[in-house]
């Protein structure tokens, strides 16, 4: 069992605003009291007892840590100390400023394929970096995805939250089903043994969505976008596909593969001629082609109100079990645990829906 350091966290860095939140706690800048540099505490709650889900066991942490640990690259979050106390383990990250790559873009006026690809590079070759120290990182999506410092003239991505990150053994066979539906690969869904190669596809889905402001599998429900999924039921709509060029569809085309051996690779996509231009005509397609930015600004915005929305619910929902446990008495204990995970399965909804998906067909 790998030990953190037991020092109390509070001793060595001063607590400040909060960050962001994720399922497991909160992420607050912290300021290290001996050189006043900042950093980013990642608080991560670990769970009471051996029946009780709430909260996350100690060995998905280490999983986490070992990981972030192993992983030294300028396109992502760098991780420098961690500490744990009796009910939760800190995690000393670099502070990230720029915020989310996505809202970054949403507030410019147009941005060319060109200028879009500078980003897109950078996110391949810290997938690639990753997926060559046999790491997944399993949760690409537009939240994960941020930036150095938004002044800067040129910020650095930096791909963040490696809490379902894997690492692959040789001959090791794993699955899982955790993700978010929209950006996950068919083979999570179907159960199917994993690869690196799923990390592509989310790639495939984020490429579909910068460019078009459109989600590709995107249904009513969940249920419906993981069955658009499973059917390979997307297109590029050529009301919203008007300004993209065809080599930056062809990238997208090669990724939004349903066999997980046939999808390129991040290093089959950094030679890509949409991200790798061979000649002056294919440099000048790029640049006459652009996002499509009224759609791209609708999508993020509806993203963020979901976003909100979320945290808004499970903040009430969490209040209300309070209410009820304190209600119930102390003796409920384990009553209030039991009826947290069930409120919880809703942060696996890839698990929760390929059980409903299962069941109804
Ligand atoms: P989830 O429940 O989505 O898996 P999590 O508990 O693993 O989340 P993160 O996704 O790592 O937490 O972080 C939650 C949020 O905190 C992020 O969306 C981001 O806004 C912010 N954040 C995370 N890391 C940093 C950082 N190093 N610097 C600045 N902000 C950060």
């Amino acid at each position: 069992m790998a030990v953190f350091k037991l020092d109390n966290v509070e001793d060595l860095y001063e607590i400040g605003n909060v960050l962001g939140s994720g399922h497991f706690g909160q992420v607050r800048e912290v300021r290290e009291r001996a050189t006043g540099v900042l950093w980013a505490g990642k608080f991560l709650k670990l769970k009471k007892g051996a029946g009780s889900r709430l909260g996350l066991e100690r060995k998905n942490v280490e999983k986490e840590v070992e990981i972030l640990q192993s992983l030294q690259n300028q396109n992502i979050m760098a991780i420098r100390d961690v500490f744990e106390s009796r009910a939760e383990v800190v995690l000393i990250v670099e502070l990230i400023k720029g915020g989310e790559l996505f809202d970054f873009i949403a507030e410019k006026e147009n941005l060319t394929e060109t200028e879009a690809i500078e980003f897109m590079k950078q996110i391949l070759e810290g997938v690639s970096y990753m997926h060559k120290k046999n790491v997944g990182h399993f949760d690409l999506k537009p939240e994960n995805i941020m930036l150095s410092d938004k002044l800067a003239p040129n910020p650095d991505i930096k791909i963040i939250d490696f809490g379902m990150a894997h690492r692959f053994i040789q001959g090791e066979e794993y699955k899982s089903l955790g993700g978010t539906p929209q950006y996950i690969a068919p083979e999570i869904i179907n159960f199917e043994p994993l690869g690196t190669a799923a990390d592509m596809w989310s790639i495939g889905v984020i490429t579909y969505i910068l460019l078009s402001g459109l989600s590709p599998f995107q249904g009513d429900t969940d249920e419906e976008t993981l069955r658009n999924i499973v059917a390979m039921n997307y297109e590029f709509e050529p009301h919203h596909f008007s300004q993209t060029s065809n080599m930056a569809k062809d990238f997208i085309l090669k990724l939004l593969v349903k066999d997980q051996s046939e999808r390129m690779t991040a290093d089959e996509c950094l030679i890509h001629p949409w991200i790798k231009p061979l000649n002056r005509t294919q440099i000048a397609k790029r640049n006459r082609s652009s996002i499509n930015m009224k759609n791209f600004k609708k999508f993020n915005a509806r993203r963020k109100w979901k976003m909100s929305f979320n945290m808004v619910s499970a903040c009430n929902r969490f209040c209300r079990l309070q209410l009820l446990c304190k209600a119930r008495g102390p003796e409920q204990q384990e009553l209030r645990d039991c009826e947290s995970d069930q409120e919880d399965t809703g942060t696996k909804p890839a698990s929760l829906l390929r059980r409903r998906l299962s069941s109804n067909s």
